[in-house]
């Protein structure tokens, strides 16, 4: 069955604003005392809320640290922190960010996150390549440019673009707590 354009347009999910007190709160992989004392911006009544499909952030004061928190439309809000190591290591090379497929020269870090729970405080860990700046919700939408070469010329839906970025991170988030 085809459905009309419009449709399909309404359809694709939208981020609720979040409140500091609500993105401290689903933090799953820090102590609630570190949740409590992260860096949080102060602008998120100017973020681009609708056009997130989840919300991250480096720390302006540890630019090794890094957080983003999804949802919460498929369930409660999950917030987890992140460390990136040195920028020199990602600086030049030209790579894919696993969450959004966009492709960038020096744009893309490995972000590292420590499990929720037992396995986080025995040490284990689990990785992903990201955009740098966190915004994968901006380049699936065409909003910021990752320059040449950045997306690959897709058959896809933008709703379909969409639904493949929220669930390459779910299953990011999912081995975080597993
Ligand atoms: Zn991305």
């Amino acid at each position: 069955m085809h459905l009309p354009k419009t449709f399909r347009q309404i359809s694709v999910r939208r981020m609720r604003q979040l409140t500091e007190q609500e993105i401290r709160a689903a933090f799953v992989n820090c102590t609630k005392g570190a949740a409590k004392r992260l860096n949080i911006p102060h602008d998120l009544d100017e973020r681009p809320w609708a056009d997130l499909d989840y919300f991250g952030w480096r720390d302006p004061q540890a630019p090794d640290r890094a957080y983003l928190v999804t949802g919460p439309d498929d369930g409660p809000a999950r917030a987890v922190a992140l460390r990136c190591p040195s920028p020199t290591s990602w600086q030049t090379r030209r790579s894919m960010c696993s969450i959004c497929l966009t492709t960038h020269t020096g744009g893309v870090s490995l972000m590292v996150a420590a499990k929720a729970g037992k396995a986080g405080q025995q040490g284990n860990s689990v990785g992903a390549y990201l955009c740098a700046d966190l915004a994968c919700s901006l380049y699936v939408r065409g909003k910021r440019d990752a320059g040449a070469g950045g997306r690959m010329p897709e058959s896809l839906t933008l709703e379909e673009k969409i639904r493949r970025t929220v669930t390459n991170l779910a299953a990011f988030l999912d081995k975080v707590t597993a």
